[in-house]
């Protein structure tokens, strides 16, 4: 008999790599195969340091800004799953730059939205998180001062709009669905008319992966969250799993990043992962925990997922082969 303490751990699903993120991953691997190395990627093309370091291993080079990949280069530029500001594209065709986008079509999406609610007149609030590449993404879309971005209720309280008959909403995919909620209602109680997305901008990889954390959380003396802390939707599952009334709520990136002294006394655990982390890192954590503990696992499922994004026309005949 094992002398190690027993621990149930919870394991979320759905929890990892969402579609879209999925999607991008492809589009770098696919593009290495067929260009051959190095492709340029600009900014991290999802928020995980395990999938970005294990693409440059490959021959990725990624980049915050056009102006850093060589004039003149043939070597292709891939836009990351967090989309981009209208002005990069236009850049690059002025730099002749042969580019592929990995924006998720989810973000994309929203920023037809945005479009669309620009040619009708609207005056648009972009609920989102100052500074995140996909809120200047979505706001690029647009001459500056098109969009007005809120973070917080206090903020939607204090908005004063220009005309408040004429508004429209859109907000970040991977933001809170609760908080979201909250910032909507005061918008929609102010200004009744405002335009609002019938189907939430939020996507279903993140209301699927709060939906779990709430449902597993209270049952847990403590909750992780694989993923990166520069990923909202991670973060944002670490503060659904602190909501949902769990006494330990928090974020690891790999196994070497756990703070042992936090799970000294626990019996169970739930484990999820935010939708840029890549299931080997949450295999990697449950065995650090095996190490130390009898662990039983049994998976706790909310939700199910098959959903699947098609790849640029130019690298389906890859995809098809076989060759990723
Ligand atoms: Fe697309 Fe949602 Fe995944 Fe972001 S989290 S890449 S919006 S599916």
């Amino acid at each position: 008999m094992s002398d190690k303490p027993n621990l149930d751990i919870l394991l979320c699903a759905p929890r990892g790599f969402c579609a879209g993120v999925d999607r991008a991953i492809q589009i770098v691997d696919l593009a290495l195969k067929k260009y051959g190395a190095p492709v340029y990627v600009r900014h991290e093309i999802v928020h995980n340091k395990y999938v970005v370091d294990g693409l440059r291993a490959k021959g990725a080079i990624f980049v915050e800004e056009l102006d850093e990949i060589p004039e003149g280069t043939e070597a292709p530029v891939i836009f990351s799953a967090h989309g981009v500001a209208k002005s990069v594209p236009a850049e690059a065709r002025h730099r002749n730059m042969f580019h592929l986008d990995a924006t998720c079509p989810l973000v994309t999406k929203v920023h037809v939205e945005a479009q669309r609610h620009a040619e009708q007149g609207h005056d648009i609030i972009l609920i989102g998180h100052k500074g995140h590449p996909e809120v200047i993404g979505t706001m690029g879309q647009l001459p500056p001062g098109s969009i007005t971005l809120i973070e917080t209720v206090e903020d939607a309280e204090a908005f004063e709009p220009r005309d408040p008959d004429n508004l429209a909403l859109v907000t970040q995919t991977t933001l809170s669905v609760d908080d979201t909620s909250a910032i909507v209602l005061v918008l929609r109680s102010r200004f009744p008319s405002i335009a609002i997305p019938k189907k939430e901008d939020i996507c279903y990889a993140t209301t699927n992966r709060q939906e779990a954390v709430k449902v597993v959380a209270p049952q847990v003396d403590a909750m992780i969250v694989v993923g990166a802390p520069n990923s909202s939707n991670s973060m944002r599952l670490v503060e659904v799993g602190e909501r949902a009334g769990c006494p330990i709520s928090v974020l690891v990136q790999r196994a070497d990043d756990i703070d042992w002294s936090l799970f000294a006394n626990i019996g169970s655990l739930g484990i999820t992962a935010g939708a840029s982390a890549p299931e080997a890192l949450v295999e990697e954590v449950i065995d650090a925990f095996a190490e130390r503990f009898a662990v039983k696992v049994e998976i706790a499922v909310t939700a199910e997922e098959n959903i699947a994004f098609n790849i640029p026309r130019i690298l389906r005949e890859l995809e098809a082969a076989g060759s990723r």
